[in-house]
């Protein structure tokens, strides 16, 4: 890159891409800034008069420096990144706990009605009836699929709504003056985020030990509650996939002993329409909309975890919510005595409800049933398929909509679980979850959903079973090398993580720094 007489970069654009660009197909992007030449522009703006004072003094000392580009270069720019990610519209991705499904198209289409898009939160009521309906309807739909007596629709993930739940949980042993409830029970198996909502509010966490067939035992349970206990968060189906064959016991012994049980409902793909968790004796559970109910997700996108309560609970609900009035529809802002108050900043995400409430529409009740027993049985089909070759951690029980297996058919081959998913990129596939849950050595968590055909299910099948093979056979270079086809290497995500690169810096400045 040549540097022009005040030592910056100068339009690079071409010669830079293609110095380091890869092959047609396999392009290694290079950052806009590289890409663009920040002494020119993309477009032709006329000057303005800035009223400086107006600014007062927050004015921009220093140019901007955005890379001058033309539509077509950003607009490649952009398209070219997008093909360096696998998604689930270019290929299977079978990350347990995810529900990684199909977004189908019609969501989509409805989300981007100018109704649903292009209002703003500030809208007087009266022009918003359209949105105010839809979200009455989202939550019916929730409450009968749940048979829960309140829904909160405005937590934007399944960790926000575990917070909401248990927050509502703490104000009404609060309201009750059993405020000295200081425990919270989590089963070994339970995702991160449990304990650390718990934690998160004070609650001192006791794990619940797994049985050695992947399920919580009543009687650990039993063991374990006391006049202290506030709540259980138990999964169900598990992480491990597993339908826990206790659950109403469970609950019948955490409301004997005055406390509340706290189901997390990541897992209801595997078992709506077909199990309503209000009968099971659940008090608060939150919904992954961008789970089982489509809505795309990864890499951090927008999610929603409304959280449906039962009638001990419901009292609880933060606002707003919607309510039949006089003039129609209703949002209530400020309900007397709400204990939680607002816990978003506006309504939470309507994109998300638009197309959650989609889904379920065009599926009908039969529809997201039948959803859910495809789910399962497509993980049964895996689990089935690849027993011989893979170690199974829990065979007792049919699984859910996942299937788990463990690393012992890895012993001695000096492959890890990571190296193995790793090496799956290679074939075209998203690794599935790897190492959760913990009570399973190495685990390898396989989530194919209802998605994927029988001839997906067998290609990757087929994949699994060859990698397996591979690996016993002593290739273990192919595994600790991969992978090898994909745009990166094996990145240090740890360093990734933890000091994240930012703010791209002019290569002078990065070299001033330096010395
Ligand atoms: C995904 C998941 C969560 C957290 O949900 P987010 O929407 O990612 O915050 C909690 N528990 C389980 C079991 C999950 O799979």
């Amino acid at each position: 890159m040549s540097m022009n007489n005040q030592g910056r970069p100068t339009g690079t654009g071409t010669s830079s891409y293609a110095a380091s660009s890869g092959s047609a197909l396999l392009p290694n992007e290079p950052l806009l800034f590289e890409i663009g030449d920040i002494e020119h522009s993309g477009v032709d703006l006329p000057e303005v008069e800035i009223s400086l004072d107006r600014l007062g003094g927050f004015e921009r000392k220093s140019a901007l420096d955005l890379a001058g580009l033309t539509e077509p270069e950003a607009m490649r720019h952009y398209v070219r990144l997008s093909r360096l990610n696998h998604s689930i519209d270019s290929g299977m991705y079978p990350l347990g706990s995810c529900t990684m499904k199909h977004n189908p198209r019609l969501n989509e289409k409805m989300a981007r009605l100018p109704g649903f898009s292009d209002i703003h939160p500030l809208q007087p009521v009266s022009t918003v009836q359209g949105a105010l309906e839809l979200m009455e309807e989202l939550s019916h739909w929730l409450m009968t699929l749940t048979n829960t007596a309140a829904v909160a629709l405005t937590p934007k993930a399944g960790a926000h709504g575990e917070l909401l739940g248990m927050m509502a949980i703490k104000a009404a042993q609060e309201a009750a003056g059993q405020s000295h409830r200081r425990i919270v029970l989590v089963p070994e198996s339970a995702h991160g985020t449990n304990p650390a909502t718990a934690a998160f509010l004070g609650y001192l966490v006791k794990p619940i030990p797994a049985r050695a067939d992947g399920t919580v035992d009543v009687q650990a349970v039993k063991d374990a509650l006391s006049p202290d206990v506030a709540a259980i968060m138990l999964t169900n189906p598990n992480t491990c996939g597993l339908f826990e064959p206790q659950v109403i016991e469970i609950a019948e012994a955490v409301h004997a002993a005055g406390a509340f049980f706290y189901c997390d409902g990541a897992n209801f793909n595997a078992i709506m329409g077909v199990v309503r968790p209000g009968d099971l004796g659940i008090d608060a559970m939150h919904i992954n909309l961008h789970k089982t109910f489509s809505t795309p997700h990864g890499g951090g996108g927008p999610g929603a975890g409304p959280v449906v309560l039962s009638e001990a609970l419901a009292p609880f609900a933060p606002v707003p919510f919607v309510r039949k009035g006089e003039n129609g529809l209703e949002l209530v802002e400020h309900a007397e005595g709400s204990a939680l108050g607002r816990v978003t900043a506006f309504h939470g995400q309507m994109g998300m409800y638009v197309r959650a409430l989609t889904y379920m529409l065009s599926h009908g009740g039969d529809g997201l049933a039948q959803a859910a027993q495809d789910a399962v049985l497509n993980a049964n089909y895996i689990k089935a398929r690849l027993a011989h070759a893979f170690s199974v951690p829990f065979g007792d029980y049919p699984t859910m909509h996942e299937a788990l297996f463990d690393d012992s058919f890895l012993q001695g081959t000096g492959v890890t679980t990571l190296d193995f998913a790793k090496a799956l990129i290679d074939e075209g596939f998203h690794p599935m979850t790897m190492y959760f849950p913990l009570v399973v050595h190495g685990a390898m968590l396989i989530e194919p959903t209802e998605s994927e055909s029988k001839q997906t299910l067998d290609r990757f099948c087929d994949v699994m079973e060859e990698l397996a093979a591979d690996a016993k056979a002593g290739n273990k270079e192919r595994f600790t090398s991969a992978p090898v086809k994909a745009p990166r290497r094996r990145l240090d995500e740890t360093r990734a993580a933890r000091s994240p690169v930012l703010r791209w810096e002019r290569p002078v400045e990065a070299l001033k720094a330096a010395e």
